[in-house]
């Protein structure tokens, strides 16, 4: 299988924004795994604001643009130096690919692009794929990576998406807030319910929430790839999910897709 696995802030770090060791290794061991496995693995990961927040002592996600686009400059740069040390340990190498909107929507960016992928495929390399925050204007900015992730998915013609959060799928109502909230293990089709349920982004660092994912979900759907909503705080289920197991949410892909 070929598979996109999208890990956001709140999973990778911290409150205080600096790196969550525990999660961060065991995600990587169970990736390194994985791929020993004979899957093909593409990580979007997002974090670089949050750990550069961090690393810079801000107590929470940068406002201004510029501020943000220099803690992202930091955070990117701890992101992988922490993926090369960790995936090293198991013999996996590591390549960094930022991408804005234009590489993705422009035809020919977009080919050069799924060729370096496949190329990094071919050479048993971890893609680690990111926005370029501290270059992309507002023209050319994606702004979450559940997106990003879905539309790299489309690229590389993926089996499977992943995202891990903190949250263990889509709920019938916020789970924060209604203690009746029930789980909705599989989704079909997404409703305007759904949409209109869905809030803002739910962490300090974050930038997604489940608009985002949503979102994300109708881009994999339309493209006739699955995608699972998970919780990344035990970054083991993604062996149960490879397996396709009951986890999270699972939208279906479009079966008339392409
Ligand atoms: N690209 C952003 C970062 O690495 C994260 C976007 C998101 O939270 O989805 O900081």
């Amino acid at each position: 299988m070929r598979i996109v696995i999208k890990v956001g802030t709140s999973t990778l770090a911290h409150a205080t924004g600096n790196t969550n060791i525990r999660r961060v290794e065991t995600l990587c061991r169970v990736l390194s795994d994985i791929k020993n496995a004979g899957h093909e693995v593409l990580l979007v990961s997002s974090g670089a604001t949050g750990m550069g927040s961090g690393k810079l002592g801000l107590l929470k996600k940068p406002e201004d643009i510029s501020t943000k686009q220099a803690a992202a400059a930091v955070g990117q740069c701890e992101l992988m130096y922490t993926y090369d040390k960790l995936f090293q340990q198991y013999n996996h190498c590591v390549a960094q690919v930022l991408l804005t909107r234009s590489d993705i929507e422009d035809p020919t960016r977009r080919a050069h692009l799924h060729n370096t992928f496949f190329r990094l495929l071919d050479f048993h390399v971890l893609p680690v794929i990111n926005e370029n925050d501290s270059v992309a204007t507002e023209e050319f900015f994606i702004g979450e990576n559940d997106s990003l992730a879905a539309l790299v998915s489309t690229i590389v013609e993926a089996d499977l998406v992943v995202l891990l959060s903190d949250i263990d799928g889509l709920f019938t109502a916020d789970p924060r807030k209604d203690p009746a909230a029930r789980l909705i293990e599989r989704v079909e089709e997404i409703t305007p319910q759904m949409l209109q349920q869905a809030g803002g982004s739910g962490s300090d660092f974050g930038s997604g929430g489940m608009a985002a994912k949503l979102n994300a979900a109708q881009i994999a759907m339309n493209a006739g790839i699955d995608m699972v909503i998970a919780n990344g705080s035990h970054p083991e289920i993604l062996y149960d999910i490879i397996e396709g197991k009951n986890i999270g949410t699972r939208f279906i892909a479009r079966k008339e897709a392409s």
